[in-house]
């Protein structure tokens, strides 16, 4: 957007573009001074400030959610050029950066902590040879909590960076059966595990990213759900596309966690997954892979009946 100021910071002239970001009407509102129309204290105070070295960041009042960033030209003697850009996206991305950094740091720093703790003590006290056992044991319990978390960072950094995935053909019936088996290898009985198909096509893409994306909803079915419970494993795949799902009967989510799911290190109950050993990654994780082989999820969940999680793919995967 553009808005020309005379001396007195008064509108003389502003285009559309700068009309909808500030919320001014050129025709009513040319020869008002523009600290009448737009009230904002940091805007009015950064105008008759006069030091224009820096642009302004103005969250807007009249639509919270759109960041300006304003810039002032001084050009002709005492008239000014105002210059203004929606940075919303970036801000956006950058909030999300910092956020990203502050949370592996903290997540990082509660394994570190407790195993610096039990460092120190061993060093410091004696303690006799079971006590020194359960502490190691916690120790390692620590160390390897660590180890998911950098893994789960390294896999999304790697599917982040990485070129468009392949376009191998995945042998779906191998894959499902392959799929099958881990699930019951990490139920170890406590549930039961059914598997539906039917037209067996198969899908374009990379291998091991879908392997670890529909691992990754298998491991969380496995992991929410009370043991006696059932996992179904569905694919269906025609013409028009395919989709793959798992359903659970386990703890369920509320609706209103479910649009954040997919956002690093959320979790609804901390305490529950970490002793399930998430890390808050997996679905991270997950919905990068899928957007790399443009395929939707969608989540249905009741909480206390259980979840559906299912990925559809477009016909030209199939
Ligand atoms: P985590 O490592 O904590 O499991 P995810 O990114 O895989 O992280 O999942 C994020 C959160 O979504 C989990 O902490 C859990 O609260 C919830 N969740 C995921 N899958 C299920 C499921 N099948 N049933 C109930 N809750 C689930």
């Amino acid at each position: 957007g553009v808005v020309l100021l005379d001396q007195q910071n008064q509108i003389v002239y502003c285009n559309t573009t700068a009309e909808m970001q500030l919320g001014l009407v050129v025709r009513t509102d040319r020869g008002q001074p523009v600290v009448n129309l737009v009230r904002q204290p940091e805007f009015v105070a950064y105008l008759q400030g006069g030091d224009f070295s820096r642009p302004l960041t103005l969250r807007s009042e009249r639509n919270e959610d759109r960041v300006l960033s304003i810039h002032v030209v001084p050009y002709a003697g005492n008239r000014r050029l105002m210059q203004i850009k929606d940075v919303t996206q970036s801000d956006r991305l950058d909030r999300t950066r910092r956020d990203f950094v502050a949370n592996v740091s903290h997540e990082l720093r509660t394994p570190l902590t407790v195993l610096a703790g039990f460092l120190e003590t061993l060093q410091e006290i004696e303690v006799d040879r079971d006590e020194q056992q359960r502490y190691l044991a916690l120790m390692s319990e620590q160390s390897q909590r660590m180890e998911s978390i950098v893994q789960d960072l390294l896999t999304l950094s790697s599917i982040e960076s990485a070129p468009p995935p392949a376009n191998d053909t995945v042998d779906m019936a191998s894959l499902i059966d392959k799929l099958r088996r881990d699930a019951e290898a990490l139920s170890a009985g406590r549930h039961n595990i059914v598997v539906e198909t039917d037209g067996m096509g198969d899908l374009r893409g990379s291998e091991p990213e879908l392997v670890s994306a529909f691992g990754n909803l298998i491991s969380n079915a496995v992991r929410y759900t009370p043991a006696g419970g059932t996992i179904r494993i569905s694919w269906h795949a025609s013409a028009q596309g395919a989709e793959f799902a798992v359903q659970d009967t386990g703890i369920g989510i509320d609706p209103k966690h479910i649009p954040r799911l997919t956002e690093r290190f959320y979790r609804i109950d901390r305490g529950r997954s970490r002793d399930a050993g998430g890390t808050g990654l997996g679905l991270a994780i997950v919905k990068h892979s899928l957007n790399r082989h443009q395929a939707q999820l969608e989540i249905k969940s009741t909480p206390g009946v259980g979840s559906r999680f299912a990925v559809r793919f477009p016909a030209s995967r199939v």
